[in-house]
């Protein structure tokens, strides 16, 4: 390997730990390999030769950049590629084509994101979407299949088809549990309806599922997961009171209420982060009727109930 920043960790019963740089966000992402699997990809800059670490497989949690972004380098080194059915479909989606951006852009217009926000988005979009070399054609993952004797188990939530893949109470978990980040839950455009709904449920079943180790994307193994789980559906529940408690007769738009709930100081990037994650917890408020959307396919706002 030349890579200087890529350092591989021995964990548990074989499992190895290959830590690659990231240039943003939390500076590192975790792929991780037992026996001859790859479970993620890093985002692809700069990638090690995995064959020389022995990969013949690969197999990917969920779609984000730094987790997919490897895939298609990886997979001409080595044998097939393992995703989910839902995730590679939105992967296609978001990284393939190329009116993405318009259209994502489009629908923050309806949530009320100005216009220079959106028109960065769309820049930005373009600029990147090339640098996202996921594989073509993967074999497609669903609940109960099998890689290499892990299970796959669909945690919807961070992404819509985020898997977990579980063997021997050890969960290869991407970036549906981590020991210090909450994972990101936003609301997209032609994705599941109600994904902090979905993520709740998915935390609830790793509290069941109780793993004896999670190996996550970013940061350290957690023993605890049971316990990290809880703490993340709490903050999500006060979250979910912040949100409730910003909402009032007048109709306001998701940009509106982001304002209320993660303050006014934020870059383009990531005001597009609070405005989903915003969503996402007001489409959970209309659920549980703390909240009501009105407007219609042009512009989109919530009331109290
Ligand atoms: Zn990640």
């Amino acid at each position: 390997m030349t890579n200087a920043e890529v350092s591989v960790t021995h964990l548990d019963e074989g499992v190895r730990r290959v830590t690659l740089p990231l240039p943003t966000g939390p500076r590192h992402v975790h792929c991780y390999i037992a026996g001859g699997t790859l479970f993620d990809t890093g985002i692809g800059l700069e990638p090690p030769s995995w064959r020389e670490l022995g990969v013949e497989r690969i197999a990917i949690t969920h779609f984000h950049p730094d987790h997919v972004g490897g895939a298609e380098a990886a997979a001409a080194e080595s044998a097939s590629v393992y995703q989910g059915a839902l995730d590679y479909a939105q992967c296609e989606r978001v990284w393939g084509s190329d009116d993405w951006p318009e259209r994502i852009a489009d629908w923050f217009v309806t949530h009320g994101v100005p216009e220079p926000i959106v028109r960065d988005l769309i820049e930005q979009g373009h600029a990147f979407a090339p640098f996202i070399r996921f594989a073509r054609d993967p074999e497609l993952l669903y609940e109960g299949s099998e890689v290499d004797g892990w299970e796959v188990v669909e945690l919807p939530g961070h992404a819509d088809g985020h898997l977990g893949f579980l063997r021997d109470g050890a969960l290869i978990a991407g970036d549906h549990l981590l020991a210090r980040i909450t994972p990101a839950v936003g609301l997209y455009p032609e994705s599941r309806p109600d994904p902090l709904g979905d993520y709740l449920t998915s935390l609830e079943r790793t509290i069941e599922l109780a793993p004896r180790v999670v190996y996550p994307g970013h940061g350290e193994p957690i023993d605890d997961a049971a316990g990290r789980a809880k703490e993340i559906i709490q903050h999500h529940r006060e979250r979910l009171d912040v949100v409730s408690s910003a909402l009032s007769a007048e109709p306001l738009s998701g940009f509106d209420i982001s304002h209320a709930v993660f303050g006014d100081d934020l870059s383009p990037q990531q005001r597009r982060f609070a405005v989903a994650e915003t969503l996402s917890h007001l489409e959970r408020l209309v659920r549980e009727g703390r909240a009501a959307r009105a407007g219609d396919a042009r512009n989109v706002t919530y009331t109290a109930p």
